[in-house]
């Protein structure tokens, strides 16, 4: 590859294709995602490469998708087999937090012009870096259409070539700030596509920006961490307040439960120097709709764990234990009250009914089909097909729509005693790190080769991490003993299969390494989101050209 002509001027293609990826306010969860596909799928359409050859590139359809999204995909294809692939998302979240200045959030220039105004205002940090003019400010420019811009700039170069060796695909996915529906159809894309060019998947490469911990080093990540989201629904015994020893709060279990898990250091996982930040409960509500004088029936909540290495059948296994702890513990005070509340009067039973009952969610379904048998499973597929339309008409959250579900089969039971089910709510991130891959070989030095490139050429120091922390789509490029997964997933997701989905086979079948090569960025999500320019511009369009160059060696 000749790296002048592929560097030459990269600067300029990446400035406008960026400026106009970030004016299209593609939302995530939402219609407005499209307007990032037409984009650039009026981008690659001009690209003379791509006129000639339509068939490389194109929108792939997300089957059964709420707003008819597509995932944006372009390969120059070369000659031989070696393929690397290079992924962004295009999706943005909201810019509630601009306040009055939502208007400019999508026009870098404008945008800055304004923050200079109340400069004052900001973060100290957030106004030096303004001030120096070294950054770019806007919504989605740091994450990550900076990165998707650079991807696709550095494919136009690659088209221009003659006698390229190697393929590279660019793949621009909708929906990363939600559940991935975006990769995961881009998976099946890649599997395809692999078959029909009998391609060679060699790595991918995404370009979310890096957070620095010192200004001075640059992070490469080789893997991502992995998110798994339990849920918690505690049935209770109803009872008046003035009776409450016949009843069971579920609250009181709920809360126990909570307090055992939030924060909980046991769900950690460390691998090597690197350790994943402990659990933090994300719902939490009870069944009550109005104000009366009886305990709620029931209590329920999620909350979500990251993973470096834990599998989900390791987590459920904690996530019992804790239930059936806490629900030994909560019993035991219950008792001790009854004993001194009833050593007043004259007790009327000795003990009070309630036994400990923790189960899955695939266990409560199978009680009910003893029961109830195909009567039960008919009105079960019923109401996951009327879930999925509440869903898609926004009536319903994901969240709610799993419990609505619970609450149903729960008609279906006859034993009203307290307990306890537990679950998974989508989405699942498995964790992946190159650490893990098997057979990785001589791609298992590419770190050291692209922090020596960036040493010699720009002086700057890369560190490595073997996973990024901001969860990404990377999670989908490889996956451990997928079969016993999709097996959990399916007894212990109410959503799995239907509402959510994951391509274990296809994920199986594109197996690559990773790694995030992105440029240097700032307070993503927030009103001072920024990418560092030198990086943008110069610097990861470099490293980036390197990788691929290595790669396709
Ligand atoms: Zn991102």
């Amino acid at each position: 590859m000749n790296n002048d002509k592929v560097l030459n001027g990269i600067e300029k293609d990446i400035k406008e294709l960026v400026y106009g990826y970030v004016a299209q306010k593609s939302f995530t969860y939402s219609e407005d995602e499209n307007q990032a596909r037409d984009f650039i799928i009026n981008y690659l359409s001009e690209i003379p490469y791509f006129k000639e050859h339509p068939q490389y590139y194109g929108a792939y359809d997300i089957e059964g998708d709420p707003f008819g999204r597509s995932v944006c995909y372009a390969m120059v294809k070369g000659e031989g087999s070696k393929t690397v692939v290079l992924v962004h998302h295009n999706d943005i979240v909201t810019v509630e937090d601009f306040k009055l200045l939502k208007d400019y959030a999508f026009s870098p220039d404008e945008l800055e012009e304004k923050l200079m105004h109340v400069k004052d205002s900001l973060p100290k940090e957030a106004k030096e870096d303004l001030e120096s003019g070294g950054y770019l400010f806007c919504r989605g420019g740091c994450d990550m259409k900076a990165g998707g811009s650079i991807q696709f700039s550095l494919l136009k170069r690659y088209s221009e070539l003659e006698n390229f060796k190697g393929n590279v695909i660019v793949i621009a996915v909708p929906d990363e700030e939600n559940l991935s529906a975006g990769m995961r159809a881009a998976v099946k894309l890649l599997s395809q596509l692999k078959a029909e060019y009998n391609l060679e998947y060699q790595m991918m490469i995404n370009s979310e920006p890096h957070q620095r911990k010192n200004p001075e080093e640059g992070i490469f990540s080789e893997g991502s961490v992995g998110k798994i989201m339990p849920f918690i629904y505690v049935r209770g015994y109803l009872s008046h307040i003035g009776k409450v020893f016949e009843g069971f709060n579920p609250l009181n279990l709920m809360a126990e439960i909570v307090r055992r898990t939030e924060l909980n250091m046991d769900f950690s996982d460390v691998v090597g120097d690197e350790s994943a930040p402990p659990p933090t409960w994300l719902y939490l509500k009870d069944s009550k709709t109005v104000y009366d004088v009886s305990m709620p029936l029931s209590a329920s909540g999620c909350f979500s764990i990251l993973t470096l290495n834990q599998s989900p059948a390791a987590v459920i296994d904690k996530v019992h234990k804790i239930c059936e702890d806490s629900f030994d513990k909560i019993l035991e005070d219950m008792n001790r009250s009854y004993e001194r509340f009833s050593a007043v009067a004259e007790p009327v039973i000795k003990e009070l009914p309630w036994k400990k009952k923790v189960m899955s969610f695939g266990e409560l379904y199978n009680e009910a089909y003893a029961l109830h048998g195909e009567t039960f499973k008919e009105s079960y597929e019923q109401k996951l097909k009327s879930l999925a339309e509440q869903l898609k008409n926004g009536e319903v959250n994901i969240i709610e729509s799993n419990f609505s579900l619970l609450e149903m089969v729960f008609d279906y039971i006859d034993d009203l005693a307290p307990r306890v089910i537990h679950g998974l709510i989508p989405p699942y991130y498995p964790n992946v790190s190159n650490i893990y891959f098997e057979g990785i070989g001589d791609r298992a030095g590419l770190y050291e080769t692209l922090d020596n490139f960036a040493k010699e050429q720009f002086s700057q120091h890369y560190t490595r991490e073997y996973f990024y922390t901001g969860i990404s789509d990377l999670s989908y490029t490889s996956v451990k003993d997928g079969k016993a997964v999709s097996e959990k997933l399916n007894e212990y997701m109410p959503l799995f299969g239907s509402f959510y989905d994951i391509p274990f086979e296809a994920i199986e079948d594109i197996s690559m390494p990773c790694i995030n090569i992105g440029p240097w960025g700032k307070d993503f999500h927030k009103m001072t989101e920024r990418v560092y320019k030198e990086d943008l511009y110069n610097r990861t369009p470099a490293i980036l050209n390197k990788a691929i160059t290595e790669l396709l060696k």
